[in-house]
């Protein structure tokens, strides 16, 4: 693909981003110091020549799309209905107003649609509202986007998607993998997936640790694996800086960042 074709990580934070405002652990303490190594939470957008979509809308989604100067939008997929993830959405209301001027196609959990229709009556005119199905591949110009199922509690996707050179599995929300999503996910160029944890997994049914998540990457042979959703400070607070350290004992292994651009 030209390099036009990207996938770049708005935020690679978990609930709480980091810092969070009532935290001093190490690792707020220094995203705090270094505003470059702090965490918004988890989205994604992949911008091809013709469109641009998001895949979920944080509660940061405005500065995340001002950082990253994008200016329009194309369709929206929302892996799950939970705040971190669904929690900006409102946040398009007037761009679609004053600028796109026609809804903007929203695919959601076919069980979050009633929960979008609850929690924003003011928005129904501001989004075509469409369930996404489990395995049907989703057509954007040169790629293809696919909802896998995910192990996260709640009804959640993970998306692969696929240029003619390079597979990209996006999980931000998952406990290791359902078997058919495993296999679906197989030889991935690029995993990026939940890492929420360092040292005890508080939520072992619906998140993953650093070291469940680099043990997943090895699982599914994926050549590089890069963890997102960090939280840095849960059970046991950790720094960019030791995260990197092991990130480098396993070859293949990237933490995520802010901005972070991948080709594909
Ligand atoms: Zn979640
Ligand atoms: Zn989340």
């Amino acid at each position: 693909m030209t390099a036009k074709t990207t996938f770049k990580i708005l935020g690679s934070g978990a609930g709480p981003g980091a810092p969070s405002f009532f935290c001093n652990c190490r690792g707020c303490l220094e995203a705090q110091d270094n505003p470059s190594l702090s965490r918004t939470r988890s989205g994604a957008v992949i911008s091809t020549e013709h469109s641009t979509i998001l895949i979920d809308t944080p509660p940061d989604l405005r500065v995340q799309l001002i950082r990253e100067k994008i200016t329009d939008i194309d369709k929206i997929f929302l892996t799950h209905w939970h705040y971190d993830h669904f929690g900006g959405i409102g946040e398009l209301e007037y761009y679609v107003k004053l600028k796109r001027k026609e809804a903007l196609p929203l695919y959601l959990p076919p069980s979050a649609v009633e929960q979008f229709h609850q929690a924003f009556p003011d928005l129904e005119e501001v989004f075509e509202v469409i369930p996404w199905e489990v395995g049907k591949v989703y057509s954007v110009g040169p790629l293809s986007i696919t909802p896998l199922a995910a192990n996260h509690g709640i009804e959640t996707a993970g998306f692969l998607v696929q240029s003619p050179d390079i597979k990209l599995a996006y999980f931000p929300d998952t406990a290791g993998l359902p078997p058919e999503t495993a296999q679906k996910v197989e030889k991935v160029e690029w995993l990026i997936c939940d890492a929420t944890f360092h040292g005890d997994n508080w939520f072992p049914m619906s998140h993953m640790s650093v070291e469940e998540a680099i043990e997943l990457g090895r699982l599914v042979k994926a050549q590089y694996t890069v963890l997102t959703h960090l939280s840095v400070h849960y059970s046991q607070p950790i720094t960019v800086k030791e995260l990197q350290g092991i990130a480098s004992r396993h070859s293949g292994v990237m933490i995520a960042y802010d901005g972070m651009t991948l080709p594909l």
